[in-house]
């Protein structure tokens, strides 16, 4: 099976990422769309995100083979429920969220007897909203599909076709094994440069422009990220409450012992920790998950 109509709803950093991507890649797609924010359905329209921007979720889904929720992970339930009565028989509902056991559930409740998929492509960059999707950001990038016990399997097949079609490499994963997983390669790094950045704008005898001035020391990275859009974050600390508080306890014991070693004047633990994270940097490199050049001067996609 192959899709041939495919609904977005949320057309912001993802849902117009995935819209100008299924046109350049898959154009023979049909692409409708929907966003809960008026202004950000008119910049839709403008920037040429889907085929049709909808009035309405349940006008957006009613001819889709295919619907990819693209909203904050909070919001899932909400609109699943918008499309509840709307579906076409026989439709697939997907989503992009960042974390996969609360959304497969929040799914499931709202919409009994339909074939729900859930994905994560892990692929992002610190923006959001309408302006902020561009075609390539899914290209070499990891897409995980998270499908339920029982999901037919002709679907599942259908949607990595379709990621891996966008550019993708697809991977099939348990949903609470991603939720692990994406708790220590994304949720508590988030986590650790909210914090970070949060305490140096605290610091007293430090002035936010000696922060700002200096920041290529090492803090400016953490701002990349802490830039990253609130609400989205929000949903997705609260999401994967025990996976992310699991990583973050394991991480402030290896934080203990790195304070030991600086305590105690232990170089050749500090040496060997740091010898070992950077054949680290090297792997995700090699893997095509960042380039070798540094830092300074790329642009923003690398
Ligand atoms: P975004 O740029 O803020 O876009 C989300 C859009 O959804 C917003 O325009 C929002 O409108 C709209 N929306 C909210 N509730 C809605 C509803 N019930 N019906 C229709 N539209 C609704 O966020 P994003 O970065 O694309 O993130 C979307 C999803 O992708 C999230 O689940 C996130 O976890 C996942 N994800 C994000 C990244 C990343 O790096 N950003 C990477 C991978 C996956 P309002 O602004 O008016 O609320």
């Amino acid at each position: 099976m192959t899709f041939r109509s495919v609904a977005i709803i949320g057309l912001g950093l993802l849902g117009g990422s995935v819209g100008l991507a299924l046109k350049e890649h898959l154009p023979q797609v049909a692409t409708t769309g929907f966003d809960a924010d008026p202004a950000t359905r008119a910049r839709a329209a403008e920037r040429g995100l889907v085929g049709s921007v909808c009035e309405s979720a349940a006008q957006a889904v009613a001819d889709a083979d295919l619907v990819i929720l693209c909203v904050p992970v909070g919001a899932m339930a909400a609109a699943a429920r918008d499309i509840a009565g709307s579906l076409k028989a026989g439709a697939v509902v997907s989503d992009v969220g960042s974390s996969k056991q609360f959304v497969a559930d929040a799914l499931a409740a709202a919409l009994p007897g339909v074939a729900i998929i859930p994905a994560h492509p892990v692929a992002g960059t610190e923006r959001s909203g309408p302006d902020a999707g561009f075609a390539s950001l899914f290209h070499n990038r990891w897409c995980i599909i998270t499908p339920p016990e029982g999901a037919d399997q002709a679907q599942v097949e259908a949607l990595s076709a379709l990621w891996q079609a966008l550019g993708a490499k697809v991977e099939i994963m348990d949903a609470r094994h991603h939720d692990m997983v994406l708790a220590v390669t994304s949720h508590l790094p988030h986590l650790i440069a909210y914090t970070i950045v949060g305490t140096a704008s605290d610091l007293e005898g430090v002035t936010e422009s000696e922060v700002i001035k200096y920041s290529a020391g090492g803090f400016r990275d953490f701002t990349r990220i802490a830039a990253s859009d609130p609400t989205m974050w929000r949903d997705v600390f609260l999401s994967n409450k025990d996976a992310v508080l699991d990583m973050l306890q394991r991480f402030t014991e290896d934080l203990t012992a790195l304070q030991r070693a600086i305590r105690v004047g232990d170089g050749q633990q500090l040496f060997d920790h740091f010898t070992r994270t950077r054949a680290i940097r090297r792997s995700i490199i090699e893997e095509g998950q960042d380039d070798a050049r540094p830092d300074f001067g790329r642009s923003d996609h690398g």
